[in-house]
């Protein structure tokens, strides 16, 4: 099955309307309606077209004329499969319509989780999505730019521990513990009052953790150093949430100056929220009492995807 398939099928399996969870511009929540198009009832929709799909290659029974879909503006042509073809089969139609009627909806303005239903995302879901993935097959995918067909340059997962999720057109590899590793390490340095730019960049600001004793520069280089520079990394920091300041000080192990003897801070009644999110937090972060150390560092560093 190819990942536009994947998705559409997700599509006609989802009860309408299908909800996207977002804030305006004062940063209320407000949910708002995604009409997708439907390719069949496209007016130049040829039920009577047998080929192969311009765009996935797949055999397809039905399908519009790309020139019917694929404006001027389209730069997409090098990734098509079969270039022969003159037709685009429903499912990569359905990532590509734009609904007029309906503030231009299509799919590739959202992030979004395709398994048997089609999620539409917010970052908070789709951090949760890949601390704690469907069922596979599954399709994943972040867009940035909002502007970009990522649907079809997507790769369909088959394991909840090493799948993909496309971050704007890079597929990128994942696996899960490694991910909500770097997912907590960014959400408590964003925690401390660390910019995504400064955690991007690995630059620990002097004024961020001078209320901190003087072991907390290494202790966050420490953490950050492994992790920068990979792509998975650049996902985790865009989906990344934020915890409180006590819950980031706890995990990343800091003390206050002016707290020379702290009470137990780390305490696994403590309920902890990142955002939006209702996902559990992970079991990494303070109420592990297992160990005392940050999950980064009870293997000595972040572990790493080994494929
Ligand atoms: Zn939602
Ligand atoms: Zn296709």
């Amino acid at each position: 099955m190819t990942p536009t398939q994947l998705i559409y099928r997700a599509w006609q399996n989802t009860p309408r309307p299908i909800i996207y969870h977002t804030a305006d511009g004062k940063g209320n929540p407000i949910d708002t309606e995604c009409n997708f198009l439907d390719p069949l009832k496209h007016p130049k929709y040829d039920a009577e077209w047998n080929g192969n799909c311009l765009i996935c290659g797949a055999p397809s029974h039905g399908g519009i004329p790309y020139k019917a879909l694929l404006g001027s503006s389209y730069t997409d042509w090098s990734r098509h499969k079969c270039p022969e073809s003159n037709h685009i089969c429903p499912a990569c139609a359905f990532t590509m319509m734009l609904n007029p009627a309906s503030h231009r909806c299509c799919l590739f303005r959202y992030s979004f989780v395709a398994e048997k239903t089609l999620h539409i995302c917010n970052r908070a879901e789709i951090r949760d999505y890949i601390l704690e993935p469907p069922e596979p097959p599954f399709v994943m995918a972040a867009t940035i730019s909002q502007k970009k067909h990522i649907a079809f340059k997507s790769l369909v997962s088959y394991d909840r521990e090493n799948f993909f999720c496309n971050l704007e057109e890079e597929q990128i590899q994942v696996n899960r513990q490694a991910a909500k590793d770097m997912i907590a390490v960014c959400e408590a340095l964003r925690g401390i009052g660390m910019t995504k730019d400064e955690i991007m960049r690995g630059e620990i600001r002097y004024d961020r953790i001078k209320k901190f004793k003087l072991d907390a520069y290494d202790k966050i280089n420490h953490l950050l150093r492994p992790c920068m520079g990979t792509r998975l990394f650049s996902l985790c920091l865009f989906v990344a949430q934020k915890m409180t300041e006590e819950e980031a000080i706890c995990f990343l192990d800091l003390t206050l100056k002016t707290k020379p003897s702290q009470p137990e801070r780390c305490s696994s009644t403590q309920p902890i929220k990142a955002g939006t999110s209702k996902e559990a937090r992970p079991d990494t972060i303070c109420g592990n009492k297992s160990s005392g150390l940050p999950a980064g560092q009870q293997s000595g560093q972040i572990m790493f995807p080994n494929f």
